[in-house]
């Protein structure tokens, strides 16, 4: 597995630093590849900035993107997945400041404030939550017929070319 990237979180905030790269999914933790995946050799994209907020709250700004390819449940060829996941993680020291804040904004993303943070375990969470549970094409059918009407040559192509002869 790759080498894990760590941030001092406190001193990422307040120097507002930056960090982004991307890597490969199959270097990711195995969590993410859920069998729904078809193709894990495909680069994830990520940025993190750490700042703070009007509140005086150490947040850490991720993003998260790549394109997907998953397994259609119902006809188990590839459906395409775009990944654009944007996220701001708000920092606390203490379980009851977290606590607090999530019983007040339950859209809020909060974690403890701790020495050590690995960002690619970040972009793993990230990627865990935009996984659909079960990903479907909109219309299978639809799917394949594109694929036929691709290799075919186009019929009204034909139809010219009979015209001209
Ligand atoms: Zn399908």
């Amino acid at each position: 597995m790759l080498n894990r990237i760590l941030i001092d979180p406190q001193a990422f905030v307040i120097k507002q630093e930056t960090r982004h790269g991307s890597v490969l999914l199959n270097q990711l933790d195995k969590r993410t590849w859920s069998p729904d995946i078809a193709d894990t050799a495909t680069h994830i994209h990520y940025t993190l900035t750490g700042g703070v907020d009007r509140w005086q709250r150490p947040f850490l700004d991720l993003s998260v993107s790549g394109s997907l390819k998953l397994n259609c449940q119902r006809c188990m060829n590839p459906v395409d997945f775009p990944v654009n996941e944007q996220a701001r993680i708000v920092l606390f020291d203490n379980e009851d400041k977290l606590d607090e804040a999530m019983l007040a904004d339950d859209e809020l993303d909060g974690m403890i404030l701790t020495d050590e943070l690995d960002i690619l375990t970040l972009v793993e969470d990230q990627l865990l939550m935009a996984l659909p549970i079960s990903p479907k094409h909109d219309d299978c059918g639809n799917v394949n017929l594109d694929k036929v009407n691709q290799d075919k040559p186009n019929p009204f192509g034909v139809l010219a070319g009979l015209k001209k002869g």
